[in-house]
């Protein structure tokens, strides 16, 4: 696991285990906020003893950014902690989450003391935070997934942008359109660091860029993919490649790949399928996508 210091009191962790997620560290004179708290309980534990022994400060609060196994597994070992979400998290925790972690839990040895630990403080829209003098500024973002937030740390203008930012935009458990514009929003103001939920931070003179890179790739694929059924092409997946929609293949050690044609899939879907289809696949479709974090899939 990677640690990354960005500024006198904020603290990146960067998995070597699962696809470079990450989690953060803010460090208040009351105490730390844990955002994220990655998969393994391995790495989890390291984060905490850094805190603890490191810094000789203990988690107040943990923040979970959305309910995807990869951001949420570890909130167990900070039985202290209060966990922080959007309602529609804890919701979905409390039933597919609760299903998934049993199937992890029969994957491997790994995930044996991993318990389903469930928000206790949720909001819809925002919500602040204050602990010790630094406020926090939680936010709904959806479109990763339907229960995305971002957190900014005000003050130091570092965005904790989760599963919002990452090498390439990822909406097959959520929703491009709201992809779309929960990263339009992000334009709106000016950052000092984005730290995406996989991969490297951003850095201040690369937010912009990055961010209309982003929905770039997220116009090109749309357009790709209803000009191809249009043509009735039958190869959809090969006939977009990721250098066609600007980003490379080599991001997050080659997972993008695989992250771009489940997005091609999700639009073929989304695009064929008639309104009132759709709501009923659905339900179906997400509980073979929640499968997403674990390790076997990438
Ligand atoms: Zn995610």
């Amino acid at each position: 696991m990677q640690r990354e210091r960005i500024t006198d009191q904020i603290f990146v962790f960067r998995s070597n285990l699962y696809a470079q997620v990450t989690a953060g560290v803010v460090l208040t004179s009351e105490g730390a906020v844990l955002i994220d708290t990655l998969l393994y309980p391995e790495e989890s534990l390291r984060i905490r003893r850094f805190i603890e022994v490191g810094l000789g400060s203990k988690v107040r609060y943990v923040i979970n950014t959305h309910f995807h196994a990869d951001h949420t597994t570890g909130a167990c070992l900070f039985p202290d902690a209060q966990v922080i979400a959007h309602k529609l998290c804890a919701e979905i925790l409390a039933t597919r989450g609760r299903e998934s972690l049993q199937r992890m839990k029969a994957s491997g040895p790994e995930f044996q003391e991993v318990s389903l630990t469930l928000p206790n403080i949720t909001f819809e829209d925002e919500l602040v935070l204050e602990l010790g003098e630094t406020r926090f500024r939680l936010r709904e973002s959806p479109g990763h997934s339907p229960d995305s937030i971002v957190c900014l740390v005000e003050g130091e203008e570092v965005l904790f942008a989760a599963d919002t930012v990452m090498p390439i935009p990822y909406f097959v458990d959520g929703n491009s359109s709201d992809l779309e514009q929960s990263l339009a929003r992000l334009l709106e103001r000016d950052y000092e660091n984005i730290v995406q939920g996989h991969g490297d931070i951003i850095l201040r003179g690369e937010v912009s860029e990055k961010i209309k890179s982003d929905l770039r790739y997220l116009h090109c694929l749309k357009d790709g993919v209803a000009q191809a059924l249009e043509a009735d092409r039958t190869d959809i997946e090969a006939a977009i490649t990721l250098e066609d929609c600007g980003k490379s293949q080599v991001l997050l050690n080659g997972i993008v790949t695989q992250l771009h044609q489940l997005n091609i899939r999700a639009l073929v879907k989304e695009f064929r399928s008639p309104p009132n289809e759709l709501a009923s696949d659905a339900s179906e479709e997400s509980e073979r996508r929640q499968e997403w974090p674990q390790k076997k899939l990438i």
